[in-house]
């Protein structure tokens, strides 16, 4: 449902219905929610979500966030593995610590992990690569990788597919949040290239929860006078998103927290604004943005 406010004193504020969580982020927090709910601390392997809020606002509750190097030392206690999934090594090393896993990848996620292992198992006997197309050091990319004993070639951008020896066979994946725009060209490219007619088998893996938000977003930011973005500035989905809306609507802003919100974007009175965000943004930080927004 659309949630809108609307008076004779206030800005008028739609936040867009189709912003906020992913269905994987959802499934991924209420997880943790319950299991600090049930049993206290849960120790997440990396931010749960690309947002400083939410993150904060888990850790009031009792979870803290780790790294692979706190892990190392671990003696006790339960481990959370978030949306982005794991490579197998660390899911070896909680067995052979002995500590309780609580394992929230995105379903999405793990079967395209098997994915990736299927094909890794036919290519060894082909001699053939297995290619991703995503971000290097990326959680997803990293578990997918992790499943190919980290011989996947990644490509970020249509340009790497020269890493791709083009007389031998190559498999294409793509992490679940990228471009599908730059993920035909890349599959286009590979085609393209190859000789002796190798096989090229190409895997559209991007994530449908948010390869339309782009276009849906775009139709968003073109009916209001004045857009605010709420995304983490340490997610990558919300800066694409951002520069989606930012191509239609000039008049968009970015911002990471209600106090990051300027009256002089609203000096002007527009008759609308909208607010929207990532996939990681949570949809109880939108409200208050709308609500603050109200008051200028
Ligand atoms: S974007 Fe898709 S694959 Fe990734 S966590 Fe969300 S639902 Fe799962």
């Amino acid at each position: 449902m659309d949630s809108s406010v609307n008076n004779k004193q206030s800005l008028y504020v739609e936040i867009d219905d189709k912003s906020g969580f992913c269905f994987g982020v959802v499934r991924a927090i209420s997880k943790a929610e319950e299991e600090i709910g049930n049993n206290g601390t849960i120790y997440s392997l990396g931010d749960i979500v690309h947002n400083d809020l939410e993150v904060e606002r888990l850790n009031n509750k009792g979870m803290q966030t780790i790294d692979h190097r706190d892990l190392e030392n671990m003696k006790e206690g339960t481990v959370f593995f978030r949306a982005h999934g794991e490579p197998p090594e660390s899911y070896q090393k909680i067995k052979e610590k002995g500590l309780k896993l609580i394992d929230a990848t995105c379903p999405v996620v793990l079967k395209l992990q098997q994915r990736v292992r299927v094909a890794y198992e036919e290519m060894k006997d082909k001699k053939g690569q297995i290619a991703i197309y995503g971000k290097i050091g990326h959680a997803e990319v990293k578990g997918l990788s992790g499943q190919t004993n980290h011989e996947a070639i990644i490509l970020e951008k249509e340009e790497d597919v020269r890493l791709i020896d083009p007389g031998r066979p190559v498999v294409l994946f793509s992490q679940t949040t990228k471009s599908p725009e730059v993920f035909k060209n890349i599959a286009a490219a590979l085609r393209r290239r190859a000789i002796n007619n190798v096989e090229v088998q190409i895997n559209d893996t991007i994530c449908r929860q948010v390869s339309n938000r782009a276009p849906h977003l775009q139709r968003f930011a073109r009916k209001h006078d004045v857009v605010i973005f709420v995304g983490g500035a340490k997610s990558s989905n919300a800066q694409s998103l951002y520069k989606s809306c930012l191509d239609v609507n000039p008049q968009t802003h970015f911002i990471s927290s209600p106090e990051d919100l300027q009256s002089l974007w609203f000096a002007s009175r527009p008759q609308s604004t909208g607010v929207c965000g990532a996939t990681s943004t949570p949809a109880w930080l939108m409200k208050i943005v709308a609500e603050k927004i109200r008051t200028f």
